[in-house]
């Protein structure tokens, strides 16, 4: 008999919160996140403008919570950074620390109650959590929290990470041995979070007295560090800190919590590191190509697998285009590598946002033109490359083609700098289910009869990582090209009726 969960373990949890992106084929992100301790400064404005960097990681809602020392305040809202805040609300949000978190967007998860960050009173003052991932064992969590007695208001494992660490450490303490706190009861308590969770998670703490930076001992999400002239920040990405004017300082360890408080930056081991796994997609498409990974610059990275593109997949052609904006790296160089001219040929609509509302193919298909138009100039008799970052569920690639085709290529030839995705991601990235992943129902040969291409290539697992890292020397999270996942992961979780199981019990639909 198969078993009932309460939840899905996630970010983007709710009855009707799949999916449905009418504007392109990307696996989504859920969430970017900041924090900063700066006394003397306006850090609602810093987050702010942080938020405003991190906007490509999450654009369903957003908040930020800041805290004086004394009390916390918190706004947050549905919509896009420059929807939600401005001057009236910004003011009341007071103090010298602040955290802020942009979330994934979602069809149906618009609700308020799971915007970030979660803010909640305890014995030691206020406590705020801004969170990017997924925990896979958010299940047994959610049950033992309830068996405690702790009441719960949404369905994200977000709101099951504020509530663990809300309880004193000794409350977990048969899964944890505290480990040189320096009498901090939050480092205690965080560490507690890290020994019984599983999953990938970086997170932004707020307390009366100290922002912390949490990741999980892979280091699965990506949380830098920067400095200010009066303080320190924490941030999703670099692109963050360079918007803010802070100096990037290093990454979060794996399994390390980082403190900013008035003693400066302190670390603590939260958690022994494991094998460190950061999320590949990161280089493929999430993270903005000004960003530094692990040292190098996106921009970079993405070119170089365009250039091992074109040597493992070299086609006659006449151009060479991008799928703006992530691809255009990449096909840049490919350009360079084969000599073949680059130019533009699809023009992003940068204004449209996300078509939300027409959840069938056959809008989907439409929603590709109301983004993209062609310069048909450029493409008029030419045997085009198209390079793509990744095809997830095949649903524009396809249109894209027609498009490029309509506007007068002779040959349309799609070359993808990634390998076939045939595996879901439980691990915070909404491609959660085997049957919507197209490499997973066809072989690279279907594929390309079902978009229309006369050629279509994906980059190799070793070609893409000799392209990230020059010098393999990093490891990370491929699970979705390979199926090798880095945490165990539950059988239930591999059900693609889980949302079905999960409605059923909790919503009772
Ligand atoms: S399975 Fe894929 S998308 Fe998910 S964390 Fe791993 S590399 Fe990233």
């Amino acid at each position: 008999m198969t078993k009932k969960h309460n939840t899905l373990g996630g970010n983007v949890i709710a009855p009707e919160s799949k999916a449905e992106h009418l504007d392109d084929d990307h696996p989504r992100e859920a969430c970017g996140i900041f924090g900063v301790y700066a006394p003397g400064l306006d850090v609602a404005r810093l987050a702010f403008f942080a938020l405003y960097a991190l906007q490509h990681r999450g654009q369903e809602s957003t908040g930020i919570a800041t805290c004086d020392g004394q009390a916390a305040y918190v706004h947050k809202s549905m919509g896009l950074v420059s929807q939600v805040y401005n001057e009236n609300n910004l003011a009341p949000l007071k103090g010298h620390m602040a955290i802020g978190h942009n979330r994934y967007s979602t069809t149906g998860s618009s609700h308020i109650r799971n915007a970030q960050p979660y803010l909640i009173e305890t014995m030691h003052g206020p406590l705020g959590v801004a969170h990017n991932g997924n925990l896979t064992n958010a299940s047994d969590l959610r049950s033992q929290l309830l068996e405690r007695g702790v009441g719960l208001s949404t369905t994200t494992d977000s709101e099951l990470i504020t509530q663990i660490l809300a309880a004193p450490a000794t409350v977990w303490s048969p899964y944890c041995k505290p480990n040189g706190s320096g009498g901090d009861c939050w480092i205690d308590r965080i560490q507690a979070f890290m020994a019984v969770s599983e999953g990938a998670y970086s997170l932004a703490i707020i307390t009366r007295d100290a922002i912390y930076a949490v990741r999980d001992p892979r280091g699965m999400r990506p949380l830098s560090i920067g400095r200010l002239e009066q303080g320190y920040v924490i941030a999703s990405e670099t692109c963050a800190l360079n918007t803010i004017n802070a100096h990037f300082i290093r990454d979060v360890a794996p399994g390390e919590i980082v403190r900013l408080n008035e003693a400066g930056i302190t670390s603590f081991e939260g958690c022994p590191p494991e094998k460190h796994t950061l999320c590949v997609f990161e280089y493929i498409y999430f993270s903005r190509p000004d960003s530094l990974l692990d040292g190098q610059v996106i921009h970079q990275a993405r070119q170089r697998m365009g250039r091992q593109l074109a040597c493992e997949a070299p086609v006659d052609a006449d151009l060479v285009i991008g799928v703006p904006d992530s691809a255009i790296p990449a096909a840049i160089g490919f350009s360079l590598e084969s000599g073949i001219p680059y130019n533009e040929g699809l023009v992003k609509n940068r204004y449209i946002g996300r078509t939300f509302i027409q959840p069938d193919d056959r809008l989907r298909q439409q929603g590709v033109s109301l983004k993209f138009n062609t310069l048909a100039e450029n493409l008029q008799g030419k045997r085009v490359v198209l390079v793509d970052d990744s095809i997830v569920r095949g649903n524009t690639s396809g249109p894209l083609v027609q498009l490029v085709r309509g506007a007068g290529a002779a040959e349309v030839h799609v070359r993808v700098c990634s390998p076939p995705i045939r595996h879901p991601c439980f691990m915070g990235i909404d491609m959660a289910t085997y049957t919507e992943l197209i490499a997973h129902r066809f072989d690279v040969e279907g594929i390309k009869k079902q978009i229309g291409a006369d050629s279509l290539h994906y980059l190799s697992l070793d070609g893409m990582l000799d392209a990230i890292c020059q010098h393999r020397s990093a490891t990370y999270c491929t699970a979705c090209f390979t199926g090798v996942y880095p945490i165990s992961i539950p059988d239930w979780l591999f059900e693609d009726n889980r949302d079905k199981l999960y409605f059923e019990e909790v919503w009772g639909i």
